[in-house]
């Protein structure tokens, strides 16, 4: 557990009372009408120059991003959510709008984030599969491809194969290993086999493999006739009968007899999608110069991470919702940054709340967002240096309305504590802000490399003039 030291700075007030009454009301010092925190850290800049080693802070509010909402008033949860610690950023620093899925692409986190650490997605991404095997210590070899498996409930109907649920209704860890290793049992080749994972989530390995043949992400089928996708894998006979096999065993496996006992969805089929080969990430250290460490509970970003050879440190009760361990986080990033230069701190329940299509949650998930994690780092930072530089925003829209990720450009706010020491107004850091504001990046990289204040690289620099 990294060290908490006091120290005289910045002190967080107490809770802001009026949350639910005052909504959009931030927790301001009533003479100056000013976040109590940001005079103590006036005062500190007006007095000196930063004189601490330059750090850099991501903050990632997954799916934080919507659209505006008629039950709001026509305003975002972004816009809604109590955030004075995003808005005192905004306020001092610097807003804008940043395109992070390229075009064409689909609007993944691992897209995005790949994007957002200054690799370019549209030339290093090969799928989601070799992201995840990464996050679970999987190496692969070049002519390896991961794929990943989900366990998955069918269920045939006249001469429809319908989707019935592309989580078995997340069955639980204990079950879904014992189904795993059943299968690897039967069907399993020194070519071919499911690494277990986490409740429906596997990684199957291919050694040798093709990656070639279209899949498709199951959650996208959710009660769909999926005969087509079924009849996608008859491309690669060898992958096609290790699925034939792998459905044989589970449908005589006693725990699908015990679920069908319980009504319970049973995981009757395996789905492999999003596969790929290891894509070839320049060490981040190596192409940016920094020393970076990534804190996230999803196996996506932990991936890139390890891919990016960046440390991946576990915060304990990192659980990817709404309990997760806020503060743990920001104390882990503010240790990191004792022996690193960048450190992404990337937080999953505001879309997690959104896929579940909960307003409520989303919005709590953005206040608890601001308050635990941006205004917390504001509060500790100081301990560690005054020369700081954060970049916060979300890596994709995920609109409640429509419960998915969507294309659409995110916003962003940049605060340099060296940079920003004059006000600019009370600024309610949202959407539409973010694209009134002529600060706009076509491309995560492009974004990344004025966020650490290191050019892109010529080749990229013309490919991505190019686009
Ligand atoms: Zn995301």
């Amino acid at each position: 557990m990294p060290k908490k030291k006091k120290q005289e700075g910045v002190e967080v007030e107490a809770e802001v009372k009026t949350q639910k009454k005052g909504r959009g009301k931030s927790q301001v010092d009533e003479t100056t009408k000013e976040p109590t925190q940001t005079k103590v850290l006036k005062k500190k800049r007006e007095k000196l120059e930063p004189t601490g080693p330059r750090k850099y802070i991501m903050l990632i509010g997954d799916g934080m991003g919507d659209f505006m909402i008629k039950e709001l008033g026509w305003k975002t949860p972004l816009e809604v959510a109590i955030t004075p610690g995003l808005d005192f950023l905004a306020s001092y620093g610097e807003v804008g709008s940043c395109q992070t899925i390229p075009h064409g692409m689909h609007p993944g986190s691992d897209v995005a984030i790949m994007g957002l650490l200054g690799y370019p997605p549209e030339e290093k991404y090969t799928g989601r599969g070799p992201i995840e095997a990464y996050a679970r210590g999987i190496e692969l070899k070049p002519e390896d491809v991961a794929y990943r498996c989900n366990l998955v409930t069918l269920r045939l109907e006249g001469d429809e194969l319908i989707m019935e649920d592309y989580s078995a209704g997340h069955i639980d860890t204990e079950s879904a290993i014992e189904l795993i290793e059943a299968i690897n049992r039967v069907a399993g080749t020194d070519k071919v086999e499911i690494v277990p994972g986490v409740s429906y989530r596997h990684i199957l390995i291919w050694r040798g493999g093709s990656g070639g043949l279209q899949t498709y992400p199951p959650h996208d089928l959710i009660g769909k006739n999926v005969w087509f996708a079924f009849q996608a894998y008859d491309e690669e006979p060898y992958l096609k009968e290790f699925i034939l096999k792998a459905i044989a065993v589970l449908e005589k496996h006693p725990i699908n007899q015990q679920r069908k006992l319980e009504n319970k969805p049973v995981a009757n089929a395996i789905w492999p999608w999003g596969q790929g080969r290891a894509p070839d990430l320049e060490p981040f250290e190596e192409k940016w110069g920094l020393k970076g460490a990534v804190i996230s509970a999803v196996d996506l970003i932990k991936g890139l991470g390890r891919l990016a050879k960046m440390t991946v440190i576990d915060v304990p009760g990192a659980t990817g919702y709404i309990d997760t361990n806020y503060e743990g986080k920001v104390d882990y990033a503010i240790s990191a940054l004792e022996t690193h230069d960048f450190v992404l701190i990337h937080v999953e329940a505001p879309d997690e709340a959104s896929h579940e299509g909960n307003l409520e949650l989303k919005i709590k998930a953005i206040d608890e967002f601001d308050r635990r994690v941006v205004r917390y780092l504001l509060e500790r930072i100081v301990e560690l240096t005054d020369n700081y530089r954060i970049l916060a925003c979300c890596d994709h829209l995920t609109p409640i309305s429509i419960r998915t990720h969507s294309t659409k450009p995110v916003p962003f706010v940049i605060y340099d504590s060296k940079l920003h020491t004059k006000k600019k107004g009370d600024i309610k850091f949202c959407e539409r802000v973010a694209y009134e504001s002529p600060l706009y990046f076509p491309s995560g990289p492009e974004l990344f490399s004025y966020f650490i204040e290191r050019p892109l690289k010529s080749e990229e620099v013309a490919e991505h003039a190019g686009r």
